[in-house]
């Protein structure tokens, strides 16, 4: 019997199961995907809002304000990547220009630092910023960091601590017993006190399981151009200012990686698991970023990607115990800013567990990870120093993003290691780069094979049957 199961390993499921992980509860995480960060925390903007944009009185406002606070310290303890880049929200004219004074004045409201620039002190430090930009207010605290690191960071320390992360496991039904929930997935049953429903765009099936939701899932896609890391043309995240039709609308952002997203729009989607791109997503995206911005390098384009929003009906997050249904908490509506909100959306939980769970501390948890090892991080006389010692981080993978077989089979052989090419391209970057796996690809393969004791043909990309290799005779 387990005290508490998780469903879902976005960035909500990891991070709560991360907080929960310093007590002695008996804790599972079931996840549908063969990895960990493969739904909206996989494909999104990649912020750290820092919370000037939820409404007032919104759990979505306080959420953000309190999550948002805990990055900086939570990337230094699990040693992930976080860069504080500022949020330039870029007015165009006097109407948006009052509206930059609504936002101020709520950022009074929550403490959060900003500044305003005029269109020529904007200019200095964003000469890109287009013809129409006449203001600029600078939420210069603003960050980003790589999600899916923070994700897998978590689930991995989570794990270190005793928390049984089961991957390929889809929830399937749910039903009540005398001691609390009985989970069906094809990999067996689970018995728990507890569930907290975290499966993101699937939360309202999940929810459907124990009582019959009182909103309903309205998934909206994003897309995105990804930039070529030579081509910077930001040094800040760019926003629009944002508004009620619009959300936070077409942003230009600098990732922790180098490269720059663009996008993304905000389109209702029929089947939540699409996350193609399409011509007509990508055309709203290279009209609507010439409002802020001008010669942006659609040109350097590497890839495109989308990701989908877990939006419901609800305008705000909802985190509760359903009515109805006792000891089963939503984590439902996490769309924007969850990423950023996550710290506080697992706090939120965690309290209404306490309110009839008993959590002890485990004192041999531990919540901070070892660093992992980037070569191209070290000076010259640490990498030879490394090298000597495992000539493995000797041997370069990834040209473009600098990666050896050391810091590759690092990620496998971590706990929640990578199992999939797009594992290791998530938790230490092939594939990220200019060439988008075409060299590094076959020597992942090989080295995910040889780690996993499996045939190079059963390596899959991400999703089962995504299988890279069909065959071994050769053309
Ligand atoms: C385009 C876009 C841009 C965004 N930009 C930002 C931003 O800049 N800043 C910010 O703060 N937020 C942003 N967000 C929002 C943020 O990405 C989400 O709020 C956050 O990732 C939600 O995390 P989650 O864990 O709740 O959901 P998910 O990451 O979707 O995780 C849910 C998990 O549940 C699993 N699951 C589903 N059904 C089942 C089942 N039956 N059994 C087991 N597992 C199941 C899924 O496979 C998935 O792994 C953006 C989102 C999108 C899509």
């Amino acid at each position: 019997m387990y005290d508490v199961v998780i469903i879902g390993a976005g960035i909500t499921g990891t991070m709560l199961s991360w907080k929960l992980s310093r007590s002695r509860l008996k804790i599972a995480v079931l996840e549908k995907e063969n990895d960990v960060a493969e739904g909206a925390t996989m494909a999104n903007s990649a912020a750290i809002h820092v919370g000037y944009d939820p409404e007032d009185g919104t759990l979505k406002a306080e959420l953000n304000v309190k999550g948002a606070q805990q990055y900086e310290s939570i990337c230094e303890m699990l040693h992930c990547g976080y860069k504080t880049v500022g949020a330039f929200i870029a007015a165009c004219g006097a109407e948006e220009e009052a509206h930059l004074d609504v936002l101020a004045a709520r950022a009074d409201a929550r403490g959060i630092p900003y500044r305003f620039l005029s269109r020529d002190e904007a200019l200095a430090e964003e000469p890109s910023l287009s013809d129409n930009v006449t203001k600029v207010l600078d939420f210069y605290t603003t960050a980003v960091v790589y999600p899916w690191e923070v994700a897998a960071a978590c689930m991995e320390v989570a794990c270190t601590n005793g928390v049984e992360l089961h991957l390929n496991t889809p929830c399937q039904s749910i039903e009540k017993t005398p001691k609390g929930w009985l989970i069906r997935t094809p990999a067996g049953d689970f018995e728990t006190k507890y569930i907290v429903n975290a499966a993101g765009v699937h939360a309202a099936q999940i929810h459907a399981m124990v009582a019959e939701p009182e909103w309903q899932a309205t998934p909206r896609k994003g897309e995105y151009y990804v930039l070529d890391e030579d081509a910077k043309p930001v040094r800040h995240i760019i926003f629009p200012v944002p508004s009620k039709e619009k959300g936070k609308g077409v942003l230009a952002v600098p990732t922790v990686f180098g490269n720059t997203l663009i996008g993304p729009n905000s389109d209702f989607q029929e089947d939540p698991d699409d996350n193609g791109t399409s011509e007509a997503g990508l055309a709203y995206v290279r009209a609507n970023i010439g409002k802020t911005l001008k010669n942006i390098p659609l040109n350097r384009s590497i890839r495109t990607f989308a990701g989908v929003r877990p939006t419901t009906t609800s305008p705000d997050f909802i985190v509760e115990e359903v009515s109805g249904a006792p000891h089963f908490i939503d984590a439902v509506s996490i769309e924007s800013p969850g990423l950023a909100s996550a710290p506080a959306v697992a706090d939120r939980i965690i309290s209404i567990l306490a309110e009839t769970l008993d959590m002890p501390e485990n004192p041999d948890a531990v919540m901070t990870r070892k660093a992992p090892v980037i070569l191209k991080l070290m000076t010259p006389e640490e990498r030879s120093r490394l090298i000597a010692e495992n000539p493995a981080y000797g041997k370069m993978i990834c040209r473009c993003m600098q990666v050896s077989e050391g810091e590759i089979v690092d990620a496998i052989r971590r706990p929640c290691g990578a199992r999939t090419v797009k594992g290791v391209k998530k938790r230490v970057g092939p594939g990220f780069g200019r060439c988008q796996g075409g060299f590094c690809e076959p020597k992942v393969v090989q080295i995910l094979a040889r780690e996993l004791g499996i045939s190079p043909l059963e390596v899959v990309y991400d999703s089962e049957k995504s299988n890279i290799l069909q065959s071994e005779n050769r053309i």
